[in-house]
């Protein structure tokens, strides 16, 4: 099977109380990981956990809030460092007009999509270094780090800034064996926006994708599990789209 050679492979999420990061964190475990999930909710992290190991996975959880570093070196200090995988899944999208953003909102979307992807990157692979085994860095990104939509100017610039930072990090991190890879999906159906995508604004949106319809969080297991594993031992620095096309919509 393609993907054994994660049986046994320490993974750190971020952001996996729930939406896609827990979703990534049940894949990873399925596939054998040893998976410890984080989030600033320590609650939910523990239900997660629970619901992991009734269905034969291994899992534990830790505290970590990624805009604080001090957190993050917390964090580390309780679960050790030396990680195989990281999935840099933590983010938030702070909706507004530009004209109306306000300082602190820009601040709390670039802390946490961008700066916090690369505070908990750097912290593990300083780990992956000292444990001399390299890694996979998987950011989760997003299609509108590559285009834009109204409303989401902080989220947008956030994420290509996290698309470059994957290629600036790949390049100096390759020496090391650490590969650094995004993955940008496209509009996925989690809990957050069924209620948006059952409106009519939300129909329009989804009338503007090729494939017309929404993607599911298992579409983009495929792409996660090829950056995360030796299947894609020769791929670093790159973005994955899993999007239905959208970025290839009509102008
Ligand atoms: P979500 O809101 O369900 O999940 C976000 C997670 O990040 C939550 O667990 C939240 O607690 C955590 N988080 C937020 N701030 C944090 C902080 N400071 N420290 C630690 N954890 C924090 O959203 P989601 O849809 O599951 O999104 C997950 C990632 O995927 C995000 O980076 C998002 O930008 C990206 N993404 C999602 C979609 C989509 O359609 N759902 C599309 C493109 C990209």
């Amino acid at each position: 099977m393609m993907f054994d050679d994660l049986k046994g492979k320490k993974a750190l999420i971020t952001g996996a109380s729930g939406g896609l990061g827990l979703h990534f964190a049940e894949l990873l475990a399925r596939r054998g990981a040893l998976v410890t999930l984080s989030a600033r909710r320590k609650q939910a992290l523990d239900e997660a956990c629970a619901r992991i190991e009734a269905a034969g996975g291994s899992a534990r959880t830790v505290q970590m809030d990624v805009t604080d570093s001090a957190s993050v070196v917390a964090a580390l200090a309780e679960v050790g460092t030396s990680f195989d995988i990281l999935v840099n899944n933590a983010g938030i999208s702070g909706a507004a007009r530009a004209l109306d953003l306000k300082e602190a909102e820009w601040d709390r979307v670039l802390d946490t999509n961008l700066k916090g992807v690369f505070v908990v990157a750097q912290a593990v692979a300083r780990g992956m270094k000292a444990a001399g085994h390299g890694g996979a860095i998987v950011n989760i990104a997003s299609i509108l780090g590559h285009r834009v939509a109204g409303n989401l100017s902080a989220y947008a610039t956030s994420k290509a800034g996290v698309i470059q930072l994957t290629r600036a990090l790949a390049l100096e991190w390759a020496r090391e064996g650490i590969r650094v890879n995004a993955l940008c999906p496209g509009y996925i159906e989690t809990d957050i926006n069924r209620e948006f995508f059952s409106s009519e604004a939300g129909d329009q949106l989804v009338r503007r994708i090729p494939q017309r319809r929404l993607g599911k969080p298992e579409e983009l297991d495929g792409a996660l599990l090829l950056l995360a594993s030796s299947a894609g031992s020769y791929i670093t620095g790159s973005s994955i789209e899993v999007d239905g096309g959208h970025l290839v919509s009509s102008l």
